[in-house]
């Protein structure tokens, strides 16, 4: 006889671990988080002090600022003083610009983004179940039984977090309407086509030569690169978005390309780094499915699909791609995993 739990959480991203983290604070205890990675965090992603997943947040992302503010997580200022380069093409002069100093700026968490993840994995450590793909959902009536790669979990309710691309690929049972599978087949995955560089140095030499560390070129091998020292001013790092057409190369001579065209922008000491890593997430079984699919490029998240209940209101679709406002962005995701607390347990603003 397998254990009936109150709540099933499927995906311990951030929008899980809220939810997760919501019902504990009211005192919840039945409930378990089936993560299929063998680490938690989804697209938040912080190793050797890079966020290789998300990164920023704006003074509007009231939610996840809120959340911050809660769990006693510090943000600063993304750093951007100094020179900033733009390069249009190969063939045109290089430009400069400035940031303006009026503009709020874009927010880091102190610590990596990773440091919000652990925060809410402190408090609902023992539910999470690593290593445990989600291979089917199945409405059995009073209950949902969730198979996966090892074995069978039932809930008396479901939340699954997964991207939706990801969860159409999901074998449930009886079918969801047709009209629900292809909303999660249409809905691209936030930045699962997104490859990330970082680059560690000794020291910030961009700084000493009034470079901000910015650099911009649609059409180079890095498509935007930010200074990413840390906020203790002790780790020295330049981060950013590899161009996707640098893909099929391999990893080596992706590098010197990324090395050759920062050189000739930021100076020759880019070519004594200390480390050089990257993050293809397209590779990534459990962000990016099967296919890649990076054609959408204005994705319209928050899908009215996703904000009804299935299988007798005992199922509910989470995660930022749901979300109706800032779909895609950490913001995104915080309020999904409110929104899908408040569905489960009945509770209201
Ligand atoms: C390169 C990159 C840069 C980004 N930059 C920013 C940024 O600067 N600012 C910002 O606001 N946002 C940014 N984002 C987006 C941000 O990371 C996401 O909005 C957020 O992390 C999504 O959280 P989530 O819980 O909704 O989804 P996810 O993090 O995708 O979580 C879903 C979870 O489900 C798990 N899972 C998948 N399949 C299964 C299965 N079959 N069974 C069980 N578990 C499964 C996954 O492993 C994952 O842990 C970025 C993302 C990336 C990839």
């Amino acid at each position: 006889m397998l254990k009936e739990y109150k709540y099933i959480i499927v995906g311990a991203g951030l929008s899980g671990l809220v939810t997760a983290y919501k019902l504990k604070q009211k005192g919840e205890e039945d409930f378990i988080i089936l993560e299929s990675r063998s680490r938690i965090g989804g697209r938040i992603l912080t190793k050797d002090h890079i966020d290789f997943g998300a990164t920023w947040l704006q003074t509007y992302h009231t939610e996840l600022l809120g959340l911050l503010e809660e769990l006693k997580i510090k943000v600063f200022d993304q750093y951007s003083k100094g020179k900033s380069v733009l390069v249009y093409s190969s063939m045109s002069p290089v430009h400069y610009f400035e940031m303006d100093a009026s503009q709020p700026a874009s927010k880091r968490v102190v610590g990596g983004t990773r440091k919000l993840i652990d925060t809410l994995y402190k408090s609902v450590e023992d539910k999470v179940v690593l290593a445990t793909e989600v291979l089917g959902i199945q409405n059995q009536g009073t209950y949902i039984m969730i198979k996966t790669t090892d074995k069978s979990y039932v809930g008396a309710k479901v939340v699954s977090t997964l991207p939706p691309l990801l969860a159409s690929e999901l074998n449930f049972e009886p079918s969801l309407p047709d009209s629900v599978q292809t909303a999660m087949e249409q809905t691209h995955t936030w930045m699962s086509n997104a490859i990330k560089v970082g680059i560690h140095f000794e020291t910030p030499f961009w700084k000493k030569k009034g470079f901000s560390g910015t650099v911009i070129g649609q059409a180079s091998p890095v498509v935007e690169l930010y200074d990413h020292t840390n906020f203790e001013e002790n780790t020295y790092v330049l981060k950013g978005f590899v161009n996707e057409s640098l893909r099929e190369l391999t990893s080596d001579a992706r590098r010197e390309r990324i090395l050759n065209f920062l050189e000739k922008y930021l100076g020759e000491e880019v070519q004594n780094y200390l480390s050089y890593e990257e993050k293809d997430w397209s590779l990534d079984t459990y962000t990016s499915g099967k296919s890649l699919n990076s054609y959408y490029l204005s994705p319209q998240y928050g899908n009215p699909i996703f904000q009804e209940l299935y299988y007798d209101s005992k199922l509910v679709f989470s995660g930022t791609e749901t979300s109706e406002t800032y779909g895609g962005y950490l913001e995104g995701a915080v309020r999904s995993g409110v929104n899908a607390f408040k569905l489960i347990s009945n509770e209201s603003d």
